[in-house]
């Protein structure tokens, strides 16, 4: 059974996120940190899934090993699901999480609670060293907080709202954002293909 996997990224968040989920499986895990020389191509999907699998495929194919792709974004209703697959990018190319935060707060000044709905999304694609490719997706609901709350995750997680928990994502440490986001959720609709592929070594999500 194969054992090693390339997480297609170099996101430092979502790389930390996925190697504490995938712990049940105990494989070897790599990143993009540890192929310095292999660029993604430039994101030109229109959807999460179109993304997620042109990231596994382009990764696979470099390296030889089994590569899982990470694609994920905010949608927020009253922008009509902007930022979307631009979530990396939305105050511009090589953009700061706090100048995208910042922008998405500006644009949302005055908005009351109940426009400020939003969802994260997330698919993961699996693509085999044979170029088999599985996907998985998740989402995770909220609202838009008015100012930045937290210090834990990356990305939007300091301005995005579990309203029930009254909580940002950020005031949640890993463990426990593992245990409800849109990204656990894309890893629990995958996991079957990654028992296939991977054998099973613990019962895990199952
Ligand atoms: P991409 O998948 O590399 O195109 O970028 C995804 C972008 O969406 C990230 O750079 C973040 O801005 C945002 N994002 C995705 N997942 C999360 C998350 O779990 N928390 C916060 N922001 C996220």
């Amino acid at each position: 059974m194969l054992k090693k996997l390339v997480l297609a990224t170099s996101n430092l968040g979502k790389v930390k996120e996925l190697k504490e989920l995938l712990q049940p499986l105990s494989l070897e895990i790599y990143s993009l940190r540890d192929f310095p020389g292999l660029k993604l191509p430039p994101e030109t999907g229109r959807t999460f899934e179109e993304n997620a699998i042109l990231k596994a495929r382009f990764v696979s194919s470099f390296t030889g090993l089994a590569a899982l792709g990470d694609d994920s974004g905010l949608e927020v209703e009253a922008l009509g699901g902007a930022p979307g697959v631009y979530s990396s990018r939305f105050a511009g190319e090589g953009a700061t999480d706090a100048q995208n935060n910042e922008k998405l707060l500006g644009l949302l000044k005055g908005y009351p609670q109940e426009k400020r709905r939003a969802r994260f999304r997330c698919v993961l694609a699996l693509c085999t060293p044979e170029g088999d490719i599985y996907t998985g997706e998740g989402s995770l609901e909220g609202v838009i907080a008015t100012e930045p709350r937290g210090t834990h995750g990356f990305g939007y997680d300091p301005v995005f709202l579990l309203p029930e928990a009254g909580k940002t994502l950020a005031e949640l440490d890993l463990k426990l954002k593992n245990t409800l986001s849109h990204r656990a959720r894309a890893l629990r609709a995958i996991w079957p293909a990654l028992l296939r592929v991977f054998g099973r070594s613990e019962p895990g999500y199952g």
